[in-house]
């Protein structure tokens, strides 16, 4: 990191702090060669995954509305928001370490599925019917009894 004083390439760091929840972190420098000080911000590089709908249509992966769906599946079911935001937090992390920059949305959809499945038999069920989009009534109920 350059100074801007002086343009000498070399500084420490004498103060660090991490700001909006350790995504931004603050450094305070001092200029080894004209010990003056300045500040730099690190911020993580995040490039936006794209999710590819049924239509092939890109659109870029939106973790609120990912949770949205999931807490409506959920609703009036004994699932936590901490759980919701597990699952949420799951995926996000699944994806990152894919290290693409495009997945199917009906790749989410099972992702979200199977992690449903674990966690409340009827909120998987509202999901799946809704992310499936079952064709007709014996392929969903064949999905039931699988449950069991
Ligand atoms: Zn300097």
């Amino acid at each position: 990191m350059r100074c801007p004083f002086c343009g000498f390439t070399q500084s420490k760091v004498v103060d660090s702090r991490s700001k909006s929840e350790g995504r931004v972190i603050r450094r305070r420098r001092e200029c080894l060669s004209c010990l003056r000080r300045f500040t730099t911000k690190e911020y993580i590089e995040e490039s936006p995954i794209l999710v590819i709908k049924s239509d092939l249509r890109r659109e870029a992966f939106n973790r609120k509305k990912l949770k949205q769906g999931i807490m409506r599946s959920c609703a009036k079911r004994p699932v936590s928001v901490e759980q919701i935001d597990a699952v949420v937090g799951q995926i996000e992390n699944n994806l990152k370490d894919r290290s693409v920059d495009e997945v199917p949305s009906k790749d989410i959809g099972s992702m979200v599925m199977k992690l449903l499945k674990q966690l409340d038999h009827i909120a998987y069920v509202r999901f799946a019917s809704v992310y499936r989009n079952f064709q007709d009534k014996e392929e969903f109920l064949a999905e039931l009894q699988d449950l069991n």
